[in-house]
């Protein structure tokens, strides 16, 4: 297997990980290979589809060049601090850089348990592999951070869950995989040493321009503020919810990370939770921006002692940096709507605007994708869809009436703004009951759905014939309830 391994996290100190090949399985079989993505890697997708390719992505054979690691992380999950988690169930096989010289990790997950497994097996099922294969892909289509999945494959051995179930190995790749919870390891440990080589990494791989900064690690937490700052922000745009918010699922790269039991909204609402874990609505779709802050403020905090010697200096200056989230998030999520409504300049109500047709949206259950997409419609005069989405409610035709007054200051033509609009506001995302049968299909060996669903979502913004069935709302009794971790 001719994979070129560039590997920078392996050089870290041995305290940042422990050394560990993945745990081959009896008989791998591939499900899935991206191509494309392996094209833009510069990976070759015939070779990783050859047996010697499966074999690398079942961990079966470790390649010339990688460094097989798990890599050490702390997390707060739930609220509730966590000083061990660690890659209990993937293996880090190296880094690699892409014909633009972009660098990824290539991660195995679901590759066997490593010295953080704790009571864990180490596995992954195929159902939650190919959920977060898909969902990814989506996300990466819709044009969104995230890491992306490179791979899916089966390993021929049970999984025991409520049942016994097929294992599966997911290959991801990120920019890097370290996260908040990697700082609050060596901060809960009291390593200055450690957070020093951690944020001159981060620094190096992710943000060199705050090298250039007076107090570039104040400049770093600033720079991850920002980047997780637009990144809820474009959560919110597309209606989905992470549902496990913890401190060890949110990428300092500011990638959306760890699909477990995520999920896209149909129906508005900002109180929406589907994950089954999540009973007190902690990470609930509307809590998401706050739960982001505080999250930013346990990576301010671990990163303390490097930002001012003195620590109250440090404590005043990365407290200013977290409290400017609010702001900075608010300004990104107005430019996301306000591109979703069509509107160029910013103006002072728009952001009252934006609320109030969230809030009609709320009051009318309004279905979250096709409402924004039907708005696109109306740019072009053709409210009917708009006024149907939102119930023929009086508020719908007031909040309309508002919104045309608002677009008449701008001088474009409606079908230019409507085509503008089209392009930020998806037909199609994976709704979870399509999701959910795709993956049923595909366990019981039927990868037809999967595969077509995948292409969909590719493209998530054009009118296509054949995506009409997956625009489509849940029916009552399609309807899913909750979403699983998985693990
Ligand atoms: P997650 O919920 O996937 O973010 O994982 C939280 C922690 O549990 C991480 O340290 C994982 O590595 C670990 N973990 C999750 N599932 C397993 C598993 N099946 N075996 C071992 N560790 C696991
Ligand atoms: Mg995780």
């Amino acid at each position: 297997m001719n994979i070129v391994f560039e590997n920078t996290y392996a050089r870290l100190p041995s305290r940042f990980y422990v050394r560990q090949a993945p745990v081959a399985v009896t008989a791998p079989g591939l499900v899935k290979l991206n191509h494309s993505l392996a094209v833009e890697l510069g990976l070759e997708p015939d070779l990783l589809s050859s047996p010697s390719g499966l074999a690398v992505l079942a961990g079966n054979s470790v390649p010339d060049g990688a460094e097989p690691l798990a890599m050490a992380y702390a997390g707060h999950q739930f609220g509730g601090f966590v000083p061990q988690l660690g890659d209990g169930r993937a293996i880090l096989l190296g880094e690699v850089l892409d014909p633009r010289g972009e660098r990824f990790d290539i991660q195995l997950k679901g590759s066997g348990q490593t010295p953080f497994s704790r009571a864990g097996d180490g596995r992954a099922w195929l159902g939650p592999v190919l959920r977060e294969y898909i969902v990814s892909e989506s996300m990466h289509g819709l044009g969104i951070p995230t890491t992306r999945s490179l791979a899916a494959v089966s390993t021929g051995e049970p999984v025991y869950r409520e049942s016994e179930l097929p294992g599966a190995v997911l290959t991801r790749v990120a920019r890097s995989h370290v996260r908040i919870g990697t700082f609050e390891y060596f901060f809960a440990r009291e390593d200055a040493e450690a957070l020093r080589h951690l944020a001159d990494y981060v620094i190096d791989r992710h943000y060199p321009e705050s090298r250039l900064d007076e107090n570039p690690c104040l400049a770093l937490l600033r720079s991850v503020i920002a980047r997780q700052a637009h990144l809820v922000a474009q959560w919110l745009g597309v209606g989905f919810i992470h549902g496990v918010m913890n401190t060890d699922n949110m990428s300092i790269a500011g990638e959306t990370i760890d699909y477990g039991p995520c999920a896209f909204m149909d129906t508005y609402h900002p109180g929406t939770v589907y994950s089954s874990i999540d009973r007190n609505g902690r990470y609930a779709f509307g809590n998401q921006p706050p739960i982001a802050q505080w999250n930013l403020s346990r990576l301010a905090q671990s990163l303390l002692p490097l930002i001012d010697e003195d620590p109250d200096r440090a404590v005043d200056k990365a407290q200013a940096a977290i409290d400017d989230f609010p702001g900075i998030f608010e300004q990104a999520r107005l430019d996301c709507f306000r591109a979703k409504l069509g509107l160029g300049k910013a103006h002072s109500g728009d952001a009252e605007l934006v609320d109030a047709l969230l809030r009609t949206m709320a009051d009318a259950s309004a279905d979250f994708t096709n409402t924004f997409r039907a708005l696109c419609d109306a740019a072009e005069g053709l409210n009917d869809g708009f006024c149907t989405e939102l119930g023929n409610s009086a508020a719908a035709s007031d909040w309309l009436g508002r919104w045309r007054e608002r677009i008449d200051h701008e001088a474009i033509q409606p079908a230019d703004r409507a085509t503008q609009m089209r392009r930020v506001n998806p037909v199609v995302i994976p709704r979870n009951h399509r999701v959910a049968a795709a993956l049923d299909t595909a366990v019981s060996g039927d990868l037809d759905p999967f595969e077509e669903l995948l292409q969909i979502l590719a493209s998530p913004w054009g009118e296509r014939p054949h995506s009409s069935v997956y625009r489509l709302p849940p029916e009552p009794h399609e309807v899913v309830h909750q979403t699983f971790c998985g693990t």
